[in-house]
């Protein structure tokens, strides 16, 4: 589980560096200062949660602050629904960003001031080619770029059309700003970026205001340098544009102090990938948008949204992100250990009930009609303290179809013809007789039990190898279970290169199992909680789906635990 205390260590290299810092005293008075830095232009899934965490946790540890701040700078992409999920996303990880919510937009003004500044200082100028020159100028690895046209112009004039871009008198795409930095650098991040973009398009919080807008790599460090945080980490892809994050913070600091709290510095992690499914949010975004799955929090999906209507908890996601651990190195996580992280939190506190997901009738020809008899079942078995409840039971019971047999092998120790097992908590029953219907199929097992037998005061000396479990007909509560397989039929779907990744959804990750009959607990249950059905996995009471007549129910691990296996090769 994942530890939260002050005296809390991490064993990664970042944790290691930032404690260094702290003992070399680079940061002065400066506490630690974190921020997850998302853009609103969908979920976040489990490969955000390394982010956030991380910048959460580390914050926690050394005792210092985290910022939530939205990477708002591209209008066209970005929705209010995205900041929604976001900001229910962090608050259910349980990463508390306090007072401390921003917005890179909130300092549009400041930023505008800091590109004059740079244009003053000979540092930024107004260039007019179009994106596909500035490409072809923009020279190769191999080769260095070529200076613009338009990189002499005068501070003057810079100033004028800078002005005149804000103003709007210019169409999208015609003029950009960039930074005079060097065009033969090695480094091609470096060869006079784009700091600013013309684009007449609405903000979600800005409205008409702008119509230009920063670019990631001028927005980033300087909303960071703002808002005082310390250590800016990101990932890997990011390496290249330290330098430019780098030039960017330190002119911030030489042009313009009064809006600088510290010198950030960028820290580079690697992201993290897990098998069968794929992260990057253009293709998340086209599973919703061409109906593979049915929203961005369908359970299926490798969003936070989906995990948790799936049934993961905060705390076993905690745990998967603290095994996996942070390096500088890429790697694909096992989808097998994050549901073992699950399990081992659900098998100590998941209350066990009742559910037969494909039934099939049993009668007790030997029980009084009528009849009711309440046994009893422990809760969590091995834990005393979460009690016991009753279960009714009768004549007249629902068993799962492939409990039976008619002609079973030899290791087959459930039910068949002749053949004795023992109903969970109840009795020791005998097969008498199969009934079918015209075509063949069994539709009902006549059964008789032995008075003898029950659970916890068996007097008969049986020995019955199969323990199945029940559900009394008459006191069925219905619900409706949705079970998952991997949403992806291949480990590494993001790494096939010929055929597009959709080529390769599973199209068996959804089984809907509509009338499921269970124990009566189960309809008392609050919307929201987990439990072990016997034998057949964890489940989660999904409050999202259900509906006042239809309870819904999603597994959110079977019990099987390939994890252990996969551990040893
Ligand atoms: P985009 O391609 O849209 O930039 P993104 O996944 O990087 O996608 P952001 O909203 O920019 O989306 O991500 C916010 C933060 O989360 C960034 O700092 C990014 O480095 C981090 N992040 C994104 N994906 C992962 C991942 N798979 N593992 C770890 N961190 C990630
Ligand atoms: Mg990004």
């Amino acid at each position: 589980m994942a530890k939260e205390t002050e005296t809390a260590v991490m064993t990664n290299f970042i944790y290691n560096m930032i404690k260094e810092d702290l003992e070399k005293g680079v940061l002065g008075d400066k506490c630690v200062h974190t921020r997850f830095p998302p853009e609103p232009n969908g979920y976040l899934h489990i490969g955000h949660a390394r982010a956030v965490l991380l910048n959460y946790r580390l914050a926690k540890i050394f005792g210092g602050k985290f910022n939530l701040r939205f990477d708002d700078t591209n209008p066209i992409k970005e929705e209010q629904e995205f900041v929604d999920s976001i900001m229910e996303d962090l608050r259910w990880l349980g990463a508390d960003w306090q007072e401390r919510l921003f917005f890179s937009s909130d300092y549009f003004e400041a930023k505008y001031e800091f590109a004059l500044r740079l244009i003053k200082a000979g540092k930024a100028y107004v260039c007019d080619l179009d994106q596909e020159q500035i490409r072809e100028y923009r020279g190769t690895l191999t080769e260095p770029g070529k200076e613009s046209p338009y990189r002499n112009r005068s501070v003057e004039e810079n100033l004028d059309l800078f002005k005149r871009m804000r103003s709007g008198e210019f169409p999208d795409g015609s003029r950009v700003l960039r930074a005079r930095i060097d065009m033969a650098a090695g480094n091609l991040n470096m060869r006079d970026p784009v700091l600013y973009r013309i684009l007449h398009s609405a903000h979600h919080r800005t409205g008409d205001k702008w119509c230009i807008y920063p670019m990631y790599d001028f927005d980033h460090p300087f909303s960071d340098a703002h808002e005082g945080i310390t250590h800016s980490l990101c990932s890997i892809e990011y390496t290249d544009h330290r330098p430019l994050y780098d030039w960017i913070v330190d002119n911030a600091v030489a042009l313009y102090p009064e809006a600088i709290a510290f010198r950030s510095r960028q820290t580079e992690f690697a992201r993290l990938n897990l098998t069968y499914t794929v992260m990057s949010k253009r293709k998340l975004r086209r599973l919703v948008e061409e109906k593979y799955v049915e929203s961005w929090d369908d359970p299926r999906m490798p969003t936070i949204a989906g995990m948790r209507r799936r049934g993961f908890s905060p705390t076993s996601i905690a745990d998967f992100q603290e095994r996996v651990g942070v390096s500088r190195a890429d790697s694909t996580a096992d989808l097998a250990l994050l549901e073992h992280c699950i399990r081992e939190e659900l098998e100590t506190s998941a209350p066990r009930l009742m559910a037969v997901l494909d039934p099939i009738k049993l009668v007790i020809t030997n029980w009084p009609e009528g009849n009711t008899e309440m046994t009893e079942m422990e809760n969590i078995p091995g834990d005393e303290s979460a009690g016991t409840r009753k279960v009714p039971f009768s004549r007249t019971l629902y068993i799962e179809r492939d409990d039976f047999m008619e002609d079973p092998p030899k290791k087959f120790f459930r039910l068949a013809p002749g053949r004795e097992v023992r109903l969970k908590g109840a009795y020791i029953i005998q097969c008498e007789e199969v009934i079918k219907d015209s075509e063949g199929n069994v539709v009902e097992l006549r059964c008789s039990y032995d008075p003898q037998t029950k659970s916890g005061a068996d007097t008969s000396g049986k020995k019955v190898k199969g323990v199945i479990h029940w559900v009394s007909v008459v006191h069925a509560a219905w619900i409706k279970v949705n079970l998952y397989d991997n949403l992806f039929s291949i480990e590494n779907p993001e790494e096939e290169k010929d055929v597009d990744f959709t080529d390769n959804i599973n199209p068996r990750s959804l089984l809907v199992c509509e009338n499921v009959p269970s124990e009566p607990a189960v309809a008392a249950a609050d919307p929201g909680s987990r439990f072990q059905f016997l034998r057949k996995g964890y489940f989660y009471y999904d409050p999202v789906a259900t509906k006042d007549d239809k309870l819904v129910f999603n597994r959110i691990v079977p019990l099987k635990d390939s994890w252990a296996k996969i551990k040893k090769k």
